[in-house]
């Protein structure tokens, strides 16, 4: 899509800064980010919306979470549950439409984690 900043991102014709890539999607920082660990995973191929996902993308969407947990681990939001119970954790989040938040039309799955001001710790 001509006018699409992750397209772009995708193709390399706008920098980002990315942790994570393969044949499927690539992970990279959210430039605003809203969390001490902010990564956003994109598809390499364009789909607006999740409400346009199909069953084509069945796959890639159960890929996205299941590496989200080795991605949050790795870039500070990892969540442990240790023998004093669990510790740590991240967020999951696809925006979707206006009414869902959404101002990228291009799907992606914020991964969210680290520190957090009311959690108590830091
Ligand atoms: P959403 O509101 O769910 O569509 O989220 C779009 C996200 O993309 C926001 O968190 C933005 O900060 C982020 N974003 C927009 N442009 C860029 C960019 N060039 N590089 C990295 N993140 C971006
Ligand atoms: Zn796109």
């Amino acid at each position: 899509m001509d006018n699409c900043i992750f397209c772009k991102i995708v193709a390399g014709t706008i920098p980002s800064k990315k942790v994570f890539e393969d044949e499927d999607l690539i992970v990279f920082h959210d430039i605003n980010p809203a969390a001490p660990m902010h990564l956003l995973m994109v598809p390499r191929e364009h789909i607006a919306t999740l409400a346009d996902s199909d069953d084509r993308h069945q796959a890639l969407l159960g890929k996205m979470l299941r590496i989200a947990p080795k991605l949050a681990q790795e870039h500070g939001g990892g969540y442990q549950n240790g023998a004093d119970g669990p510790t740590g954790g991240f967020k999951t989040l696809i925006n979707t439409g206006p009414d869902g938040g959404q101002e990228v039309y291009h799907l992606h799955l914020h991964l969210m984690g680290g520190p957090r001001p009311w959690s108590g710790q830091r």
